[in-house]
């Protein structure tokens, strides 16, 4: 069927043009490289009206020709978990390959608003998820000030909500989705307060929407009770028992030491049946706000960690008990870097076929500019410890299908066929670095050459191009359909 639809198109097209110029942008002479198909090849590839309308060796015209040569050419990588929304963290993510950069983990406290401060100046692909957390801060009668994903700790993340502040939660996260939400942001650990109970009541309302969860499991150590197998198991028990899909984010900081031990538990619920994912970045390091609830007391024990592993991003400081207490009590937000994983797992988390790539990205931490790069530089070309194709699986479809659940557009996304959308990235596979240090951590990847979003040339020869903002938004079901449960 698409292949009669495309033939009487290009039919039109002929007619209409004759044969000059069939596409607004070819891309010539590249690998191609498609992870659903397999196609590796080199092939041209011309776009028209923001799609993949044309994968052939015969040479294309268009309006504009780049040549490849030399180059891959991929599906625009997919960020399910990017808290920077920024324009300048939109430059760096654009220049590290990536396409759609979605706040897929906590979720923006408030979808319109995010969404309308967006529309027509994102750089590239937005989306976010409804924040359970947000929800429980307004239950609890504390918004979350402007600006900010995370509550500092009190009532609102420590005490366990009545049934009415639950209803209200819910209800708020109702309304979320009605926005356009794509799923149900969770950050546990940041709410300790939530009972396993309150866990399920929110699960329940994902799977009546017939949406994921994506989560912050409830906490990150070894100790028990507390540990990281515990709140893997609570988060794949309350997937059991909901039929919700569940996406279990961070892999590599949540599950730390136990990393290899979280993923076979996963697997363990995927043979089961259970729609249960997870994902991780490519760094021995985590990053989150001193004030959370992640750094209430006991936490040293929690995390089997101390002051030394705790570092400030910006002058690379370690902390003393002193500076801890003052920077953990002051009414600033303050963002630590915390030294919690081994090279070694980080490699076999990396690696395994489970695991996709997302970024959990936000200034200061090497995370948000280089992540995608730095799996091609030091995975495929390095340690060759993963082929191109497979890294490429885990950036780009992978993601798309885990969107999928959230919304049909996904099907047109992380894929580099005729009839996708035209999100693609063109690189150097013997070149691409990331470049970004906990000391310099905004520093751009090198090696991405082109960045084409929605069909529009986002990154020419290298360089962002000004004013351009063809980002789009994906939206979940509830802005398209009203919901009745
Ligand atoms: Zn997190």
């Amino acid at each position: 069927m698409r292949k009669l639809i495309f033939s009487l198109y290009l039919l039109a097209i002929a007619t209409a043009f004759g044969s000059a110029q069939q596409y607004d942008l070819v891309l010539a002479g590249g690998r191609v490289m498609d992870p659903e198909t397999g196609m590796d090849a080199v092939q041209n590839v011309g776009i028209r009206d923001g799609k993949i309308v044309r994968i052939s060796s015969e040479a294309l015209d268009g309006h504009r020709v780049i040549h490849a040569n030399g180059l891959v050419v991929a599906p625009g990588f997919i960020d399910l978990h990017q808290h920077g929304q920024d324009l300048a963290s939109q430059r760096v993510k654009a220049l590290d390959g990536v396409t759609t950069a979605l706040e897929m983990e906590i979720g923006a406290p408030d979808v319109a608003e995010f969404l309308k401060g967006k529309e027509g100046q994102s750089l590239i692909h937005y989306g976010t998820s409804a924040s359970q957390v947000a929800a429980r801060s307004l239950a609890f009668g504390t918004p979350l000030p402007a600006g900010t994903i995370l509550p500092k700790t009190g009532p609102a993340t420590d005490q366990h909500a009545t049934p009415g502040q639950i209803e209200t939660m819910l209800q708020r996260l109702r309304e979320e989705l009605d926005a356009g939400g794509l799923a149900v942001g969770m950050g546990i650990q940041y709410t300790p307060g939530a009972t396993r109970s309150e866990v399920i009541d929110v699960f329940r309302l994902a799977a009546a929407r017939g949406l994921p969860v994506y989560t912050h499991v409830r906490s990150a150590g070894r100790a028990e009770p507390g540990s990281a197998i515990e709140s893997v198991g609570e988060v794949i028990g309350a997937a059991a028992i909901t039929g919700a899909s569940l996406h279990i984010v961070h892999l590599n900081s949540s599950c730390a030491l136990d990393s290899l031990e979280c993923l076979s538990m996963i697997e363990g619920a995927r043979a089961r049946g259970l729609d249960v994912t997870t994902e991780a970045y490519p760094y021995i390091a985590g990053m989150t706000a001193i004030n959370s609830a992640v750094f209430s007391p006991g936490w040293q024990e929690r995390l089997g960690i101390s002051y030394d592993k705790i570092m400030l991003p910006d002058t690379g400081e370690r902390l003393t008990k002193e500076r801890f207490d003052e920077l953990h009590n002051s009414s600033a937000t303050h963002y630590v870097v915390i030294f919690s994983n081994t090279q070694e797992l980080v490699d076999k988390v990396i690696q395994h076929p489970l695991v996709m790539i997302a970024s959990d990205g936000l200034e200061g931490h090497p995370r948000n500019a280089g992540t995608y790069s730095r799996v091609l530089a030091q995975y495929v070309r390095e340690k060759e410890s993963i082929t191109l194709m497979d890294a490429l699986r885990k950036m780009t479809l992978m993601p798309a299908q885990m969107l999928e659940r959230s919304t049909p557009a996904a099907k047109q996304k992380g894929r580099l066929e005729e009839g996708a959308d035209a999100d693609i990235v063109v690189f150097d596979a013997a070149t691409i670095s990331d470049r970004a240090t906990f000391e310099k951590p905004m520093e751009p990847s090198t090696g991405v050459r082109y960045l084409v979003v929605a069909g529009t040339v986002l990154v020419d020869e290298g360089k962002i191009v000004p004013n351009v903002f063809p980002g789009r938004a994906l939206l979940g079901p509830g802005k398209h359909s009203a919901w009745h449960e």
